[in-house]
């Protein structure tokens, strides 16, 4: 069948985003600031719903996140956003709640003076972790573009049991990951500057974590009273663009006047050609869509692999829990529940009149516990849950069960020097840009700095 080429405007540029996740969106609305209301841009998404990994739901009567739960606010990209799509005023910010440790069937507090784990002061963790950092050879911990996995520099500086009681635990939250594949330069890049001017991880971790000179520091996190799916939807309206939804992109080719893609469905194709691309999906669908492209660009995407979740919600009537924002299982423990969020203690927006409780299971390598049916996994994290905090659980009033089959990528040492060495390949390919998660951080804030510097490198390229 020959597919039917989509017309655009003569004379207008078209700029086609492909991946109606935060990254693509946030490409959209940046593009339309850059490029004029005459642009057309165009947002094809395979699914029937944009946002990706943001999700939120209504649960127990209240919009709930299923994917996704906050922003980071310590960078500003997330929250730029969220004040230029006229969310300024739904942003919160959670309670001043401390997180704890579940070790040995106790919480135990999450000690301060920490960053994703790693102690500023071997003292500050005694309590919970044998911690001796190692003699130093008075020699910078990296050199310059050097790497290697966080579980590798941990071990060696501080000990296995600050790896695997701390940042193991803090790390499994946000990769779900194998502490000794993950990349330093890619999950702690701030951390990673510093190791090249200091001898010790306990001086580098102090830099960082150094309070600014001019009073306390600003919230860490915040999310969108009403839902994430909130920012997906302001944005998506902001950058008027065309969404497409279902529009899965199956192939991608450059031609003498820009780009050309197939999408839709097998038996119904449609053409869709383009000024310039912006390519935000997760490296399995961007290394396939390369392939015709850029070999060396496609290579380096194909090699990220990605970790699996799933999460249980629950809405408790009456249900007493700790103060604390939640808890984190280090894999020691032996338990499927890895963490848990006490979500209407940490989210007081969310209101107490039910309390809800978010359980996240699965690491890197249990991915066979997606394929538990929703009631044996519900019946898992409940029993778990209530092992964790000593006492049995009541029944909730209502549950649910979300799985991200895939869904975390995970940076191996040398992931930033490979995703450069695919955009210096990119180069030679005018009009095309990689983003998102896949290549530049797994945070929302990262993704929106990603998608935003995406569509800057293609407005740039077309106001040449
Ligand atoms: C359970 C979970 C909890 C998380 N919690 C947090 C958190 O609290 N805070 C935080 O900052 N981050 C969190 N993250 C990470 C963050 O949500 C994601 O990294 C981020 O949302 C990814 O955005 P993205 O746009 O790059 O990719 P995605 O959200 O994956 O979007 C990519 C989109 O591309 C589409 N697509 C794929 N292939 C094609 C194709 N061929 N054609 C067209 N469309 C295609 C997909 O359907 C998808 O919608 C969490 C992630 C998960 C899974």
């Amino acid at each position: 069948m020959t597919p039917a080429r989509v017309t655009g405007t003569p004379g207008r540029t078209r700029v086609l985003v492909i991946g109606g996740g935060i990254t693509g969106l946030a490409a959209a609305h940046r593009l339309r600031g850059r490029l004029g209301p005459d642009a057309e841009i165009i947002v094809a998404e395979q699914s029937m719903r944009l946002g990706g990994k943001i999700c939120t739901v209504d649960f127990a009567g209240r919009p709930v996140e299923t994917g996704a739960e906050s922003l980071l606010a310590a960078r500003p990209e997330a929250i730029g956003l969220a004040r230029a799509v006229g969310l300024g005023d739904a942003i919160v910010h959670p309670a001043a709640l401390k997180p704890a440790l579940s070790l040995g069937g106790r919480l135990v507090d999450f000690p301060a003076g920490h960053m994703m784990g790693i102690p500023g002061d071997p003292a500050d963790v005694a309590a919970i972790a044998d911690a001796k950092e190692r003699p130093d050879n008075g020699l910078p911990i990296l050199e310059p573009g050097q790497d290697l996995s966080v579980g590798a520099l941990v071990r060696a500086r501080l000990g296995d049991d600050v790896l695997d009681r701390l940042v193991a635990p803090m790390l499994s939250g946000v990769y779900a990951g194998d502490v000794d594949r993950l990349s330093v330069r890619a999950v702690m890049p701030q951390l990673a500057d510093a190791l090249e001017r200091h001898s010790r991880l306990t001086e580098a971790v102090n830099e960082i974590k150094r309070p600014p000179a001019d009073g306390p520091r600003p919230p860490v996190f915040a999310t969108i009273d009403g839902g994430l799916d909130r920012l997906v939807t302001a944005t998506s309206a902001a950058a008027r663009a065309e969404i497409r939804l279902g529009m899965t992109v199956r192939e991608l080719r450059q031609t003498p006047y820009g780009w050309e893609v197939i999408a839709g469905p097998v038996p119904d194709p449609i053409k869709i050609t383009a000024d310039a691309v912006v390519l935000a999906v997760p490296a399995t669908p961007a290394a396939q869509l390369l392939r015709a492209v850029e070999p060396q660009a496609a290579a380096a995407l194909s090699g990220v692999a990605y970790a699996s979740v799933a999460l249980a919600a629950f809405a408790f009537e009456h249900v007493d829990l700790p103060e604390r924002s939640g808890f984190l299982t280090p894999a020691s423990e032996g338990k499927t529940v890895k963490a848990a969020t006490f979500a209407s203690k940490k989210w007081p927006h969310l209101g107490r009149r039910r309390q809800i409780v978010r359980v996240s299971m699965g690491r890197l390598g249990e991915e066979a516990l997606l394929q538990y049916d929703d009631a044996t996994l519900a019946k898992t994290a409940l029993r778990e849950l209530g092992e964790h905090l000593g006492h049995r659980l009541p029944e909730p009033v209502d549950q649910r069960i979300d799985r991200w089959g895939g869904a975390l990528p995970q940076y191996t040492p040398g992931h930033l020097a490979r995703v450069a060495a695919a955009r210096e390949a990119l180069a030679d390919h005018r009009g095309i840009a990689i983003a998102g998660a896949a290549v530049d951080g797994v945070g929302i804030a990262a993704c929106v700095a990603s998608g935003q510097h995406a569509a800057d490198d293609i407005a740039d390229l077309l106001d040449a």
